[in-house]
C-alpha cells in the first residue's frame, strides 16, 4: 500500500505536470519559421506540454512544407506571417493581396490548413492591411509582450518576460533565437506554478481561450 501511494503522489507531483486546472491561459507565438530551428522548437515545447501558434512566412513554408505538417502533428496553430516579411505599411493594396493571399496558399498547399490568424511583420499595420486580411477572413493579430529574442534578449530575460503573461494575453517569441528554445523548459514552470494553460488564439477575440 505504501509503495503505492508513493508512486501515486509522485506521478501527481512530477515536475512540468500539468496543472488538475487551469486558471487562465496564454497564447506562446513564434514567428518567421517553419526554418532550420524548427524541429528542435517543436520538440521542447511537445516535451514541455505546450501549445503555440506559429506566425509562419509563406516563402519559408513553401520551401519547407514538412515542416509546416510537423507543426501540425506537434499540436500547433499555424497562422499568416507575410510571404516575404516586408514592411506591409510601404507596399500598395495589390502587394499587401499578393503577400497575404500567397501565403494562405503556401500554407494549405502544405497541410497547415486554411489560417485564420495573421501577424504583420514588424507589427507594421494600418487600414489598407487590415481590410486585406479582412477579405482573406484573416483577424489581425499583434501581442501583449514582446519577449525581445529579436533582439538578443537572454534566456532568463525571455523567461521573465513570460512571467507577466496574465489571463488571455499574447507573447512574441520567434522560430529561430537559440535562447528562445532554452528557454522553453522554465516557461512551462513558471506558466504552471501560476496556474496558467499555454492556449489558442480565438480568432473572434484575438485573446488566449482553452484549446479545441
Ligand atoms: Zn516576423
Amino acid at each position: 500500500m505504501f509503495a503505492v501511494a508513493a508512486l501515486v503522489a509522485a506521478l501527481t507531483f512530477a515536475p512540468g505536470a500539468t496543472p488538475a486546472a487551469c486558471s487562465g491561459y496564454v497564447g506562446l507565438t513564434f514567428d518567421d519559421g517553419p526554418s532550420s530551428t524548427t524541429s528542435r522548437l517543436l520538440d521542447a515545447l511537445r516535451q514541455n506540454g505546450l501549445r503555440a501558434t506559429m506566425f509562419n512566412v509563406g516563402q519559408n513554408a513553401a520551401a519547407n512544407p514538412a515542416l509546416v505538417r510537423a507543426q501540425v502533428s506537434a499540436g500547433m496553430w499555424v497562422a499568416n506571417h507575410s510571404y516575404t516579411h516586408p514592411h506591409l505599411t510601404q507596399l500598395g493594396p495589390s502587394q499587401i493581396d499578393s503577400e497575404i493571399s500567397r501565403t494562405q496558399q503556401a500554407i494549405a498547399n502544405a497541410g497547415g490548413g486554411t489560417p485564420k490568424l495573421f501577424r504583420p511583420p514588424y507589427g507594421e499595420t494600418n487600414s489598407t492591411v487590415r481590410s486585406v486580411a479582412a477579405r482573406y477572413g484573416l483577424t489581425q493579430i499583434i501581442w501583449d509582450v514582446d519577449s525581445q529574442d529579436w533582439n538578443n534578449a537572454s534566456t532568463d530575460a525571455i523567461v521573465a518576460a513570460n512571467a507577466r503573461l496574465t489571463n488571455g494575453q499574447l507573447i512574441l517569441m520567434h522560430d529561430w533565437p537559440a535562447n528562445t528554445i532554452a528557454a522553453i523548459p522554465r516557461i512551462a514552470q513558471g506558466l504552471a506554478a501560476r496556474g496558467l494553460c499555454a492556449g489558442a488564439i480565438s480568432p473572434q477575440t484575438g485573446r488566449a481561450v482553452a484549446p479545441g
